[in-house]
């Protein structure tokens, strides 16, 4: 287990437990978007809605973000340390449609738009499609 777990968990106010911390390092290892059903893979013997309700906990203290990339399934990234999840920390994501796998794109800001009178942005949910390096 790595000190540099715990200290990421305490600095978005997350109790380090056990399975936390597994479950952290499953998506720090990773370095791209993961669905319940991956995360789930990682473990011999781990009940997927306590791997749910750790997700949870980490969305709700804006460790990790969720993902609807179109493909059905949720995934789950790591956030950067100083993200609260407000639009102006919402990035791109990019879908390989050849391996399926999604990617951060994290130095690609969701573009701000003006929006009429009224209307007010809270979240955006910006995918694009096409192949990764991997899979050229
Ligand atoms: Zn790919
Ligand atoms: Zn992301």
């Amino acid at each position: 287990m790595k000190v540099e777990t715990d200290q990421k968990l305490q600095q978005k106010n997350i109790k380090p437990t056990a399975m936390r911390q597994l479950v952290y390092e499953v998506l720090d290892h990773q370095k791209k978007a993961l669905s319940l059903y991956e995360i789930e893979q990682q473990f011999d013997d781990v009940d997927r809605s306590t791997i749910f309700r750790t997700l949870k906990t980490f969305q709700d203290n804006h460790l990790i973000h969720s993902i609807d990339d179109g493909t059905g399934a949720v995934k789950y990234a790591l956030c950067d340390d100083d993200c609260t999840c407000e639009p102006e920390d919402l990035h791109i994501h990019f879908l390989c449609t050849k391996c399926g796998q999604t990617h951060c794109m994290k130095d690609m800001p969701v573009p701000q738009t003006d929006l009429p009178e009224g209307f007010s942005f809270e979240s955006a949910n910006f995918v694009l499609k096409g192949t990764c390096p991997n899979c050229r």
